[in-house]
């Protein structure tokens, strides 16, 4: 009798594939301080607090006083591909919030362990619950104040190979700062406080962005910004770039947000770098912190899980419209080329 060849194929239990997607979303503790500051914007938050320990290895907590959350809302947003934001494959078009793909909370609940808190405003009681490795380990109803506090602790424990890829306390504390940064630039009407191993490290009271922008990037900017402002049908572009005598030798103080987005991108940063060809010498980086905002059909933010990177319809276009913004701004403010006029 022959001997037949068994089947090889099983499908992965729900907490290794979601270990293995939150790869993808949750590099580091920062990952962490994206997603959960962009879910208390989106909860429609005005205060919202960022708390650490260890740079985030052993606890990062978020706080806002957002929308909260109902009692099975509190369970169900712990689930991969769970989402209130979208309904659709059209509403990834027309997208306005920060989130949409239903990763982020799935995901730190496979790799951390999670204390959630939250209410409603039209609830009489919160809702308390405990997750860890993508299982519900406690829920009970709870005193709380109307929004939502989720905790997370000692991310990467039960994946040792990751948890010892962290960098240094002080390198992952870089990355935080960075993304907080990211966030609270885009967001300069909602008050924001970083708080590290109980030491507040940031205050940011609602303001102007110029105001937001001097409060992250040093008060030196203050009177060093020209403020870049144009609009047409297809697309709006504001912000501030520096004055020349601001650039520095290393890029660093450089931000593109795409409808309220950071965004990383080489072509657009290229189309600033012309604008100031004449101004400034090779290897100098100007600060810039520049809002575009197009119609949601315009852009493609689902090319990659951390939406650092988009797609435009037409890149062209808002090439050339960066640039001449851009231009214009210093411009108008007499800053041009300088000339040798023998007269
Ligand atoms: P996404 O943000 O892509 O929808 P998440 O996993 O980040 O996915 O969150 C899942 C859902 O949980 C959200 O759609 C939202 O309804 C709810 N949620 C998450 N964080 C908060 C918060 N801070 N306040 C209120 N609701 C929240
Ligand atoms: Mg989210």
């Amino acid at each position: 009798k022959e001997d037949t060849v068994p089947d090889k194929i099983l499908l992965l239990p729900d907490n290794i594939a979601n270990q293995i997607a939150a790869g993808e979303v949750i590099q580091r503790p920062a990952s962490a301080v994206k997603e959960l500051l962009e879910n208390a914007v989106d909860a429609g938050a005005t205060a919202i607090q960022l708390i650490v320990t260890d740079a985030g290895k052993t606890l990062l907590q978020v706080i806002d006083n957002g929308s909260g959350m109902s009692e099975t809302d509190a369970r169900m947003c712990f689930e991969r591909h769970a989402t209130s934001k979208i309904r659709n494959i059209d509403d990834l078009f027309h997208i306005h919030t920060m989130g949409f793909r239903g990763e982020a909370l799935a995901s730190i609940a496979a790799v951390a362990q999670v204390e959630l808190k939250t209410k409603r405003a039209e609830d009489e009681t919160g809702t308390f619950i405990e997750v860890a490795n993508s299982t519900v380990t406690n829920q009970e109803p709870v005193a709380a104040p109307n929004g939502t506090s989720i905790a997370m602790k000692n991310l990467f424990f039960n994946v040792p190979a990751r948890r010892n890829f962290l960098k240094s306390n002080a390198a992952e504390m870089r990355h935080i700062v960075e993304e907080f940064t990211r966030v609270t630039m885009s967001f300069p009407d909602i008050l924001f406080t970083l708080t590290s191993n109980g030491q507040q490290l940031m205050h940011l009271e609602p303001g102007s962005l110029k105001q937001r922008i001097v409060q992250l990037l040093g008060n030196s900017y203050n009177a060093k910004m020209v403020s870049v402002t144009e609009q047409t049908d297809y697309m709006n572009i504001h912000g501030f770039t520096g004055k020349p005598e601001t650039a520095k030798k290393t890029r660093g103080d450089q931000y593109f947000f795409v409808n309220n987005r950071f965004i990383k991108s080489a072509y657009l940063n290229h189309a600033v770098m012309n604008a100031y060809r004449e101004l400034l010498p090779a290897d100098s980086f100007p600060m810039y912190v520049l809002f575009i905002d197009l119609d949601p059909t315009q852009v493609d933010v689902n090319v990659h899980p951390t939406k650092q990177e988009i797609k435009f319809e037409d890149e062209k276009i808002v090439y050339a419209f960066v640039q001449a913004a851009v231009k214009h701004a210093l411009a108008q403010f007499s800053i041009t080329p300088t000339l040798d006029f023998d007269l």
